[in-house]
């Protein structure tokens, strides 16, 4: 692999997989992966499937457990709410923020997707930054100006040291969960001008550790592409990753280009 970045395959369940199936799902995964090392597995049940996912992945080497979410407090009066310290005993390490699921249906602003940064890097977390635009803005032209917004804001205040713990995702809302997916190019021309905008924050050395993940329709057919790119180092797989023939197919495509 041309890259010094180890690929990281990430599935979010988003609200499906109940408990009661997760088990299931990851013993079909981790049966299908099981020869493929040099590179990392990651799967982000929703909360209450977070333990039996935990169950069935015991012993596991490379593979990961994340969360889709959670509240950015200690503790306290926040009804419904989930927090680090909670899932970093179920033995979450990586948690999904900015996703724009949560940026369109829960009106997540960019100044408090930056407070969930700050506070999973200082939780020991490690935060996958969800950047990108919508059909419209890329109509207009406008989706460098609103990934460098949206970045800009998320990584306020994250010191040089915290930035080489960071993963970013590039998710063009318009390829998700539409079938639609950027093309290869399209998508490393996105990746690199990340990959710029983090030089300009963090300094070279910092912005060449940060992960910078596609999602987006990823699939088999097209994840050989993309995972090619010298600026895409993994992929973060919605649909996909409900099948455990699909998703491990992307981790094995990841498994072949990083030999
Ligand atoms: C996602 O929601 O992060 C995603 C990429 O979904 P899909 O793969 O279904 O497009």
């Amino acid at each position: 692999m041309g890259k010094s970045r180890r690929y990281l395959i990430a599935g979010n369940w988003k609200m499906n997989i109940p408990s009661s199936d997760a088990g299931q799902l990851i013993a079909d995964i981790v049966a299908k992966i099981a020869n493929v090392t040099k590179m990392d597995v990651l799967v982000c049940p929703p909360f209450t499937s977070i333990h039996s996912a935990k169950n069935a992945l015991a012993g596991m080497a490379g593979i990961f457990l994340g969360a889709q979410n959670f509240y950015p407090e200690k503790n306290g009066a926040y009804t419904g709410e989930i927090s680090a310290v909670m899932l970093r005993e179920l033995g979450v390490s990586h948690v999904i923020v900015g996703h724009s699921e949560r940026r369109i249906h829960f009106s997540e602003s960019d100044k408090f997707i930056n407070s969930k940064v700050r506070y999973a890097l200082a939780s020991n977390l490690i935060p996958i930054l969800c950047v990108g635009e919508t059909a419209d803005q890329r109509k207009k032209g406008e989706e460098l100006a609103v990934v460098t917004s949206q970045l800009r804001s998320g990584l306020g205040g994250i010191s040089q040291a915290d930035a080489k713990k960071l993963t970013v995702a590039y998710e063009p809302v318009w390829a998700i969960g539409t079938g639609e997916t950027a093309t290869a190019e399209v998508a490393q021309v996105m990746h690199a001008f990340i990959r710029n905008l983090l030089v300009d924050l963090f300094g070279q050395k910092a912005a060449s550790t940060v992960k910078i993940l596609y999602g987006g329709s990823m699939r088999p057919d097209n994840a050989k592409d993309l995972l090619g790119q010298d600026d895409i180092d993994g992929g973060l797989i919605g649909g996909a990753s409900l099948q455990a023939g699909l998703f491990a197919d992307v981790v094995k495509i990841a498994g072949e280009l990083a030999d």
